[in-house]
């Protein structure tokens, strides 16, 4: 064969990232499980690079060179073993297979472990960027063993995204690895929507701003430390108007119950079993499902009491001569908010890495980040600078800049978390990213009270501040301690 890369999989992002590779001068085979897609990738943009269609696996294997790569992106989860498993039998030892879609890390380790026995070289590698992205220039976050990395590096270098020269793909580790990776990014993306769309209710509803008005000041906000994709999308979604009625914004029309595809869920079910607090994330996932319960939000509305939550009919609760201070304020807390939720996305990507043996360099990931994918933020280069200046930077939020920022925005952010409270406006996000600021800070925790309760109930023990060893008191017997 004499096609240098193949891609499986021709939905719509297999099909952008062939076009990717293909516009980037590589002769590149193509393949998908039904004949259509292979055809209409083929009539509608042959022009743009050299594709080889493939009618049926042998026939793709077959028009690859030695030793073959091949990119799978299907549906994650089954369809993807089964693509694997039809594969497989057809490949040589030496040959790369790539699967390129959202699978779970766990998956990936089990395949790469499956397909290293019969010599093939698989590699998990996140892909974040959507549609646009992946034609355009995703993010890249390859995993897989160092020799599958010299073939493939370079490739993923060229199809991805560069922010100032740099491309946004490096070598993650091996095995899960990059799809661990991918999946802490999209928890993060979850944290992140979170506190903006909070941030919006507060400015909404506590003061009572037009979501035109927000747009304005979304915009704003982008011109400063939280210079972001998300943020300058979170302008354009308020700025519209809904296509079918004059003068309504979209934003009022659209039903408020978030969906989610799996990937926050994922973070937070892998960081319960790391022991890692990553609260930003879990508070996103559990506010998404607390929307999704339509029925219970609808039968709670007439009966518990509270604020009415907002300026609509409550004349609101912030003076209007002290509205540009709390726009600030929200600022604030969004930003402060925002360093937990990374800081505790990157301690999750450190303890991950822990467990499996991966050695992910923390800050080769904020830079990989800095273009393609959704959390794509000017942010993320001060998390570059401060993971170089300091490998072994214990948290995030202990660098020095950051360290700053944070505290000049703390007061701020702890009026919003009031106001909100006081205003019956729900901010989860906020409010547990500054308990988790307050705890990381606090010189004794309440644990010492939980330690107490567990050795009463449970004759768990206690560990002490002045001497040690494992302590127990005999709570029914004659309350002396005794050392275990
Ligand atoms: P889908 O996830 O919708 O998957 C559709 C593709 O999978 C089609 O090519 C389909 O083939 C193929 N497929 C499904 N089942 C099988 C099977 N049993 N055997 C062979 N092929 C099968 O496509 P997307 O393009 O949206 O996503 C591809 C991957 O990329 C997914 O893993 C997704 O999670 C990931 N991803 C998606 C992003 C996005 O923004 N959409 C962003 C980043 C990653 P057929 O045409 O024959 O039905």
């Amino acid at each position: 064969g004499q096609a240098q890369i193949g891609v499986t999989g021709l939905a719509v992002m297999g099909r952008n990232l062939a076009r990717n590779i293909a516009r980037h001068g590589y002769v590149t085979a193509v393949h998908n499980r039904t004949d259509a897609k292979t055809k209409a990738l083929v009539e509608e943009f042959g022009d743009e690079g050299t594709f080889v269609p493939g009618y049926t696996t042998q026939e793709f294997v077959d028009s690859l060179s030695s030793p073959r790569t091949i990119i799978i992106m299907v549906k994650a989860g089954a369809p993807t073993d089964a693509v694997i498993d039809e594969l497989a039998p057809l490949l040589s030892e030496g040959d790369i297979l790539v699967d390129g879609g959202n699978a779970h890390f766990l998956d990936t380790r089990r395949r790469e472990a499956a397909l290293r026995e019969k010599g093939i070289h698989f590699a998990g590698v996140g892909v974040s960027g959507g549609e646009e992205g992946a034609l355009l220039g995703p993010s890249i976050m390859p995993g897989g063993s160092e020799h599958a990395y010299e073939k493939l590096g370079p490739i993923l270098a060229d199809i991805a995204v560069s922010v100032d020269g740099t491309p946004c793909s490096t070598h993650v580790g091996p095995d899960g690895a990059g799809h661990f990776v991918k999946m802490v990014h999209n928890g993060i993306e979850y944290a992140d929507m979170q506190l903006i769309a909070e941030a919006y209710d507060l400015l909404r509803h506590g003061l009572g701003r037009t979501p035109k008005q927000l747009a304005e000041v979304f915009t704003t906000w982008n011109s400063g430390d939280l210079e972001s994709f998300l943020i300058e999308i979170t302008a354009r979604v308020l700025d519209k108007d809904d296509p079918t009625q004059e003068g309504v914004p979209l934003v009022d029309v659209i039903l408020d119950e978030a969906e989610q595809k799996g990937t926050g869920r994922w973070t937070v079910q892998t960081a319960l079993d790391l022991g890692t607090p990553v609260s930003g994330i879990a508070e996103a996932v559990f506010a998404r499902a607390l929307s999704g319960h339509a029925e219970q939000r609808k039968a709670a509305q007439p009966v518990l009491p509270g604020p009415a939550g907002g300026a609509e009919g409550s004349g609101g609760f912030v003076a209007e001569a002290d509205a540009d201070q709390f726009v600030d304020d929200v600022r604030a807390a969004l930003y402060a908010s925002k360093v937990v939720a990374y800081a505790q996305g990157f301690d999750m990507i450190r303890a991950g890495s822990q467990e499996y043996g991966w050695g992910v360099d923390p800050g080769a990931m904020a830079t990989i980040w800095r273009g393609g994918c959704i959390i794509r933020a000017k942010f993320l280069d001060r998390i570059k600078d401060a993971y170089a200046k300091n490998p072994e930077l214990p948290s995030l939020l202990l660098d020095p800049y950051f360290a700053d920022a944070v505290a000049k925005g703390q007061e701020a952010w702890r009026r919003v978390v009031v106001h909100s409270v006081t205003a019956g406006i729900p901010a989860p996000g906020f409010a547990s990213a500054l308990a988790y600021y307050d705890g990381l800070r606090r010189e004794r925790s309440s644990a010492a009270l939980v330690q107490g309760l567990r050795d009463l109930f449970g004759a768990h023990t206690y560990k002490r501040v002045d001497r040690d060893g494992s302590f127990h008191v005999e709570w029914s017997g004659d309350g002396s301690q005794s050392q275990g």
